[in-house]
């Protein structure tokens, strides 16, 4: 592929591998990075060449900019996959890759910033014709809060323009609540961000969360892979998500697809992109843009057999994209679940030493992970030890096979949410697909009541 020999990946755990993978794929050269804590991870272990970048908390490893660009310099590497999470939405660092004549993966600096801000992001939508939640113009001040939720209707949400993470904000019911929402959103996300800016959305009550996966050449070319449902969620993490929509019709798939890929040609977006939206009562509102690529991206692979990382090492390299939107075909279900390091019911987090391992296999299974038998996981990072995605021709096809392959899943030595999953997989409303951003919360509220 021109251009682009060797890859540093500036990344680590089940994601590092997952771009190795690619990089192996293509023959192109991978420089693993990583901190004291990582020494004897799995992605150092496969890489063809690895750089120690510093101590185990992310701030003086994964997310110094310094040691990772002099990484880059010491191997030789001539670009750089960020993963998710960790430098993947800063511009700064794709600026300074940039300088150094190193190609970021991803888009460019200047659409990372116009999508990072939220309410640039919002405004930008509205201009590419993407719909959007109803909600104040530009920033919320304590001053102007109350005319602007009267404007738009009780309940409101208070969110950080900066926000990330579900931090930052909070639902206002009532004029009373009002005041105290807006001064908590502000203090939270000062705190959080060091950017006390905060805006104001209509409240949904009921929506799910579906999302539109795209890929951009840079030239004016872009496709979309379809939508993800990620509906099922804990304080705003995803925790189970799935490929097509349960609640989405072919045509419904194909308009928003279309108006999100049509927003990237006029916007020359590079690279892949995720648009999230809100759905509710038939009608999409888009809350965010993610410029990089999603922990779940894997189900819409399964989906589409197109390989995303390729896709986005492509259009770094200038290459173009490998497929045009005719030849895109849509082909069964896919479901991945999260499997946390976590207590299944408290969601505490649970580091230690992995004894036994064991990953399930058969037609339509798939599991990323750099977990392996003796692995200890570092207290240091997210919880994620891996992802389990599983492939059927229909959705019950689908379910059937995830219900015999969560049974086959053994990691011994930790706790893990796999048992969340085996309850998840039997449960009526999950098989009718029937549930919105709120019904994981309320099912786990009334299960550890009993
Ligand atoms: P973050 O970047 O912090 O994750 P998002 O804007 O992506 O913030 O929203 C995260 C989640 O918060 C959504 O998936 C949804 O569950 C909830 N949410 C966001 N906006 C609204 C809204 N206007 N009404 C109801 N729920 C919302």
């Amino acid at each position: 592929m021109s251009g682009i020999s060797k890859i540093l990946i500036a990344n680590r755990g089940e994601i590092a591998l997952r771009v190795l993978r690619a990089c192996k794929e293509l023959g192109i050269q991978t420089v693993a990075v990583h901190s004291t804590a990582d020494a004897d991870a799995m992605h150092v272990r496969l890489a063809d060449e690895s750089v120690c970048i510093g101590p185990p908390p992310s701030r003086d490893s994964y997310l110094n900019i310094h040691q990772i660009v002099a990484a880059c310099e010491i191997t030789g590497a001539d670009a750089v996959h960020p993963g998710y999470g960790f430098l993947s939405e800063n511009a700064k660092f794709a600026d300074i890759l940039d300088a150094h004549g190193i190609t970021f993966i991803g888009p460019t600096a200047e659409h990372i910033r116009l999508m990072g801000d939220k309410i640039t992001a919002k405004k930008t939508a509205v201009e590419l014709g993407i719909p959007v939640v109803p909600g104040s113009a530009g920033e919320v001040l304590p001053e102007n809060a109350l005319e602007i939720a009267r404007e738009i209707g009780f309940p409101v949400l208070i969110k950080a323009t900066a926000g990330g993470g579900g931090r930052g904000m909070k639902v206002a019911k009532t004029e009373e609540e009002l005041e105290e929402a807006v001064s908590t959103a502000r203090s939270e996300a000062l705190a959080a961000f060091g950017n006390d800016a905060v805006y104001m959305e209509k409240y949904l009550g009921k929506p799910r969360h579906i999302e539109v996966q795209v890929v951009g050449d840079g030239a004016g070319n872009a496709i979309h892979l379809g939508e993800r449902d990620c509906s099922l969620q804990r304080r705003h993490q995803k925790v189970w998500e799935e490929a097509n929509s349960p609640a989405l019709n072919v045509e419904q798939r194909m308009k928003i697809g279309s108006i999100c890929a049509e927003a990237m040609k006029k916007m020359k977006y590079r690279g892949a992109g995720t648009i999230e939206f809100l759905y509710e009562n038939g009608e999409f509102y888009f809350i965010e843009m993610n410029t990089r690529l999603q922990v779940e991206h894997p189900i819409t692979e399964a989906i589409t057999g197109i390989d995303l990382v390729h896709e986005q090492i492509r259009v770094a390299s200038g290459a173009g994209l490998s497929v045009t939107q005719d030849e895109i075909v849509f082909s069964g279900h896919a479901i991945e679940c999260r499997i946390n390091a976590e207590d299944p019911r408290t969601f505490v987090p649970s580091p230690g030493t992995i004894t036994h391992f064991h990953a399930p296999g058969g037609l339509g299974v798939r599991v990323d992970s750099g977990a392996y038998a003796g692995y200890k996981i570092p207290p240091y990072y997210d919880s994620l030890i891996g992802k389990l995605i599983v492939h059927g021709r229909t959705r019950v096809e689908c379910m059937m096979r995830l219900r015999r392959v969560l049974d086959e899943f053994v990691v011994d030595g930790i706790k893990t949410t796999l048992p969340l999953f085996q309850d998840l997989v039997s449960n009526q409303d999950i098989a009718n697909g029937e549930y919105d951003i709120h019904w994981l919360e309320k099912y786990l509220a009334e299960t550890s009541a009993k």
